[in-house]
């Protein structure tokens, strides 16, 4: 089989590393890709937002099957594009995305489907957006309606933060939407999903570190860390979970002719044994990616393929009773502004098997050296009988690795361990 993955950054180097173990992916391409995914395997340089361009090269290269790693390209149809010519493809519909792309969606989804999540209000106006935080109060949460990146929400703990946050999203944008919620306590988690637009199966839950700090402080970032399986995630978490958010979810959506299909990140709050939706994102998370594709290996290539051919009700999958981590290095400065161009070196003497893994997020190759050319650059996974062994293993890798540049948490796994 002839296997194109988009995308560039650790998500896909995970992806591209686990498929590949699975005897029959023949040919694999990630486009663009990046400087660790090129040792692995072909990378091909084309324009992923743009689903002619990714049709006509699925075409000249024989693709049999089209996997799509980030939201954007699902946001703007790129999914569609390809499965209208013809193509396997994995990754959900453009108006199947909107799960993610909209906040306001999936909150009238939440509704007509009767799922747990934090009560909210809807505005396109400053004015009344902050007469209702006024009279709420806080803590309460901002959010903008589209994708921001992570970087769309603010979590208030005071009034005047959140007036804050209201004031920045409408200043000078005559077409905002925000989307007023209430505050969530809790423990959080992330639970993934497969869904064929009929079928769901799970395929594992993890949580991840977003605050740049030590201790989980300081302003958040795409992730600096992650860990698989999630512990607060029991089976009673998942049970309730699957009955009261996604099952609901993934019912309404076929009611209204939109079936998802593709990879549901259902981002959890759970407290006293109750989860709540906090957000929903139509593609595997990263850095949690990595924590799953070092845990299923080469039966993710059977599962993706399952999802897309509808036969997902057909899948026995073999699930481990493993535990992995992943630790991400990032540039000096990150998420601030930070320098591009620092050279990364040990990275050739770090063992690589099936419980040791560097994934590259922004890395480039000059004259023979890896270089950083992102915010979060690569990160370190490995797997092992316990948490307690994978976090010594993963903490073993970044020690190898000589990067004046970055920077690392060392506190990834703190809760659960
Ligand atoms: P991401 O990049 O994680 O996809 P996003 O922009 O889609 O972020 P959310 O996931 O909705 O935004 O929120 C980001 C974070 O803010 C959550 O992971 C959670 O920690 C916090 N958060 C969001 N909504 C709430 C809430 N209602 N109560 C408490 N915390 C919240």
């Amino acid at each position: 089989m002839n296997i194109l993955i988009l995308g560039s950054g650790g998500r896909e180097h995970a992806l591209a590393w686990a498929i590949q173990q699975n005897p029959k992916c023949d040919r694999l391409i990630v486009a663009p890709g990046n400087a660790g995914i090129a040792q692995m395997c072909e990378c091909a340089a084309i324009e992923i937002m743009d689903g002619d361009a990714v049709a006509g090269f699925a075409a000249d290269h024989a693709v049999d099957f089209v996997i799509i790693g980030p939201e954007a390209p699902l946001a703007v149809g790129v999914a569609d594009r390809l499965r209208d010519a013809g193509f396997l493809v994995f990754g959900p519909s453009q108006a199947a995305a909107k799960l993610e792309a909209s906040k306001a969606f999936t909150k009238e989804i939440c509704d007509a489907a009767n799922a747990p999540t934090a009560g909210y209000a809807h505005f396109t106006d400053g004015d009344a957006a902050l007469d209702y935080v006024r009279e709420q109060g806080a803590p309460i949460v901002v959010k903008a309606d589209g994708l921001a990146a992570g970087k769309g929400v603010t979590v208030a703990m005071t009034l005047p933060e959140a007036e804050a946050a209201i004031l920045d999203m409408f200043d000078d944008n005559a077409g905002a939407e925000v989307v007023i919620e209430e505050f969530m306590d809790g423990e959080e988690a992330s639970f993934f999903v497969l869904c064929d637009g009929t079928s769901i199966l799970p395929v594992g839950t993890a949580q991840d570190h977003k605050r740049v700090g030590e201790g989980d402080t300081g302003p958040n970032t795409g992730g600096m860390g992650a860990y698989s399986p999630a512990p607060v995630m029991t089976d009673a978490v998942t049970q309730k979970a699957l009955d009261e958010i996604i099952k609901p979810t993934m019912d309404e959506m076929a009611k209204r002719g939109t079936p998802f299909e593709g990879v549901l990140f259902v981002g959890l709050m759970i407290k006293d044994g109750q989860p709540r939706l906090v957000e929903y994102n139509v593609r595997f998370g990263d850095p949690e990616c990595q924590c799953l594709m070092m845990r299923l290996g080469g039966q993710i290539l059977d599962l993706l393929q399952a999802c897309a051919e509808h036969r997902l009700a057909d899948i026995n999958a073999i699930w481990a009773d493993d535990h992995a981590l992943t630790v991400v290095m990032a540039a000096n400065g990150y998420p601030g502004s930070y320098e591009k161009g620092s050279v990364i070196s040990g990275l050739d003497g770090l063992t690589e098997d099936s419980q040791h893994m560097t994934f590259h997020a922004g890395t480039t190759e000059k004259d023979g050296k890896i270089t950083a050319t992102g915010g979060r650059v690569l990160a370190v996974t490995a797997r092992a009988d316990t948490l307690k062994e994978a976090h010594a293993k993963a903490y073993e890798m970044t020690k190898k690795i000589d990067w004046p540049g970055g920077f690392y948490r060392t506190d990834i796994g703190w809760r659960a361990l």
